[in-house]
């Protein structure tokens, strides 16, 4: 056992092998989705879209749950991005989490969303739905993804509106930040589309891509094996929609250990 740390209102007990980091900020967005920054332990390495455990103690046992870190790997900071189910059993306590609150953390990330993953290309494709997101938000703010990319293009589908605003939120970050506006400059292309609700692109991002939508709102070609790349994030059933339509396209899916053409990963299990 770690010697314990202190929190304002209990004496936590850290297990081995894991981090009690100090949340910094907490912005909620609705209330099915909130943001939050916390302390980055100085041994802590990730590689940018990469997922780790995090957690808190809950009646004197800890409760863990996959978490993309939504920084990227430079950050001295670390980024979340959640959702808030109601009865969930880590969410309904961690939506409560203030400035000073201690969340726990594995300490080893791994993930499949990872540039590595992917072999050399042209134009880098990160379809996202709801907190899909969140491991875009780190490869976003990433400097190497420009290396590696000439342009990149998130896609971000969600029921309503109001939950986009991350999305627009972290655009709007990259634009104004001191070395990020640069590195970037019109690299970036932001897709944000809703499904619920009344909004100038709506839509399925299947469907956008099935009908060549996306393509011909953004002016660039249809997917091209050649040159073209992608990293899927949202639920199951996205995620399988999404690869056929990849595969359908001539692309190939990579791994950290087989690199190729897209990667995938879920977005939560359920
Ligand atoms: C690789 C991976 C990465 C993940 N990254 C994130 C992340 O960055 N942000 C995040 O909020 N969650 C993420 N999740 C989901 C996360 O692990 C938890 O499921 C979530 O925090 C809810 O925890 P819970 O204990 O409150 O409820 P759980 O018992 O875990 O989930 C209850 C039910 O809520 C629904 N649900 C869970 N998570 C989500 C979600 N994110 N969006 C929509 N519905 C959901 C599912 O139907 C699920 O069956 C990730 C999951 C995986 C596998």
């Amino acid at each position: 056992m770690n010697a314990p740390a202190k929190t304002d209102n209990a004496e936590l007990i850290v297990p081995d092998g894991v981090y009690a980091e100090t949340v910094l900020s907490v912005t909620h967005y609705t209330d099915r989705l909130f943001r939050f920054r916390m302390t980055r332990p100085a041994g802590f390495r990730f590689r940018s879209g990469e997922f780790a455990m995090i957690g808190l103690m809950v009646d004197g046992k800890p409760i863990y749950r996959a978490y993309s870190v939504a920084s990227p790997s430079w950050d001295e900071e670390l980024e979340f991005f959640s959702i808030k189910v109601p009865d969930g059993p880590l969410t309904q306590h961690l939506q409560k989490i203030q400035p000073g609150d201690k969340v726990l953390m594995r300490k080893k990330p791994t993930g499949t969303l990872v540039l590595d993953a992917l072999t050399p290309g042209n134009r880098l494709y990160m379809f996202s739905t709801g907190t899909g997101i969140a491991p875009f938000a780190s490869l976003i703010r990433d400097p190497e993804t420009y290396e590696k990319f000439e342009e990149v293009i998130l896609t971000h589908t969600c029921r309503d509106v109001a939950e986009l605003k991350y999305g627009f939120d972290l655009v709007d970050e990259i634009r104004n930040h001191e070395f990020l506006a640069e590195v970037v400059g019109d690299k970036l292309k932001h897709y944000a589309t809703v499904t619920r609700e009344d909004y100038p692109f709506k839509g399925r991002i299947t469907d956008l891509i099935e009908n060549g939508k996306l393509f011909s709102d953004l002016g660039v070609p249809p997917l091209d094996p050649a040159v073209d790349r992608g990293m899927i994030c949202g639920s199951a059933a996205m995620l399988k929609d999404t690869k056929a339509l990849l595969e359908k396209a001539g692309l190939t899916e990579g791994a950290n250990n087989k690199p190729a053409e897209f990667v995938i990963e879920r977005a939560f299990v359920g």
